[in-house]
């Protein structure tokens, strides 16, 4: 079956929910038992594997290990990114934390991509260090030659391919060939690509981590994150984890999510077709000095993207002519008409931000000195973005 027909089908058995063509919002914590023998056989319903045909009751025992809202938003991302099961968490970020959480012990060593989302590497600098777990950054690029830096407590490498700012695709497959040569777990973050652009776990990634919140959500009206692991060390011990710490995430929202993906194979391709458009039409602007886009001819990661993606998401980022000052960055920014500033993307709407990469990474050095801008584009006319963008460069 192809993706977008999983899209469309998975996780929506209506013969379980009286014959509805969604799975209905179970808005419970409480569920009732018949007996206290299958109570007790529940075992707290941590539920393993993914739903069967026929569903079972028992598998719902509490409304923190989900619920058959959550369970129908398991099965469509576990079949899309080819896992065997799924976490739902309450953000993407908790998705992240969990994991590492979940996989690390007091004592183990991380390799993490310098180029990750902000947010885990604050998680890894102040907590995890806490629980004296060491974190060592490294080169996006470094494919095979991340051997180099693992030590005899390594016991994961953490990749995010493309980094959400300056957009470096990693070489997977190199990486993870070394990951299993020395018994390593590898995880990587694939909400940039969505499951429909990128399979990491059949690469050989043992963890695919998506902030639902994004694409898969896709309207700016969710928070969650998703974990689907391949393999059943991995599995048994993420789910045991996500146990003991109490993940949960509400049912409404994994409803939403559910709205969401069946129709994100649709604007997916909306997303890639306006942000081709539009950057076609700036690409030779005088201001802009360099695109950071690996679907774009001339960016240095386009044969990398090619290898191993199947199509790319709307957020990229521009290098500027020259640094600006804060008040000129401001000036072309806060006077546009149809970017909204904020952080996150993947709903409908287009976004922008400026960033400085030099200030964010400690193992390689960024060597653009001029300003960097990240353009998120979502599903409005391209006319009229193009229109807006041109005038915000003008203003520069
Ligand atoms: C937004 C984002 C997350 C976190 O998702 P939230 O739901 O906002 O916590 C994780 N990874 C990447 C790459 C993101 O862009």
């Amino acid at each position: 079956m192809a993706k977008k027909t999983k899209i469309v089908t998975k996780g929506r058995n209506s013969k379980l929910h009286a014959g509805c063509v969604n799975p209905p919002i179970y808005q419970t914590s409480t569920v009732l038992f018949p007996d206290l023998a299958s109570y007790h056989s529940a075992e707290n319903g941590v539920r393993f594997y993914k739903e069967t045909e026929n569903g079972n009751a028992a598998d719902y025992s509490y409304g923190i290990y989900g619920t058959p809202t959550t369970f129908a938003l398991q099965d469509v991302l576990c079949e899309l990114e080819g896992g065997d099961a799924c976490v739902i968490t309450s953000s993407g970020l908790s998705a992240i934390t969990t994991t590492l959480l979940a996989l690390l012990k007091s004592g183990d060593h991380i390799l993490m991509v310098d180029t990750v989302y902000g947010p885990t590497r604050r998680f890894c600098n102040k907590e995890l260090k806490k629980y004296g777990i060491e974190t060592t950054y490294y080169d996006p690029t470094i494919g095979a030659d991340i051997k180099n830096l693992i030590q005899k407590n390594t016991k994961m490498i953490f990749l995010e391919s493309p980094g959400s700012l300056t957009f470096e695709i990693q070489d997977v497959p190199a990486i993870v060939k070394i990951a299993k040569e020395n018994d390593i777990i590898t995880v990587l973050d694939n909400s940039w690509a969505t499951p429909l652009y990128f399979n990491p776990l059949k690469l050989g990634v043992d963890v695919s981590i998506q902030a639902v919140t994004k694409y898969i959500g896709g309207h700016s009206d969710l928070l969650l994150g998703a974990i689907i692991t391949k393999g059943e060390a991995v599995t048994k011990r993420l789910f045991k984890s996500a146990q003991n710490l109490g993940v949960a995430a509400s049912p409404y929202d994994c409803s939403l999510a559910l709205r969401g993906i069946r129709s994100m194979a649709a604007r997916m391709e909306m997303h890639q077709k306006n942000t081709n458009v539009v950057i076609n039409a700036i690409k030779d602007n005088p201001k802009i000095s360099k695109i950071l886009y690996p679907a774009y001819e001339g960016d240095d990661f386009h044969e990398l993207w090619k290898s191993q993606f199947k199509g790319a998401a709307s957020l990229f980022s521009v290098v500027l002519d020259r640094k600006y000052s804060d008040a000129e960055l401001a000036n072309m920014i806060d006077n546009m008409e149809l970017f909204g500033i904020g952080a996150s993307w993947g709903g409908y709407e287009s976004l922008v931000l400026n960033f400085d990469p030099s200030s964010i990474r400690t193992a390689t050095k960024w060597t653009e000195t001029a300003s960097c801008v990240r353009f998120y584009i979502g599903l409005e006319d391209t006319e009229d973005l193009i229109s807006d963008i041109k005038k915000a460069l003008d203003r520069l």
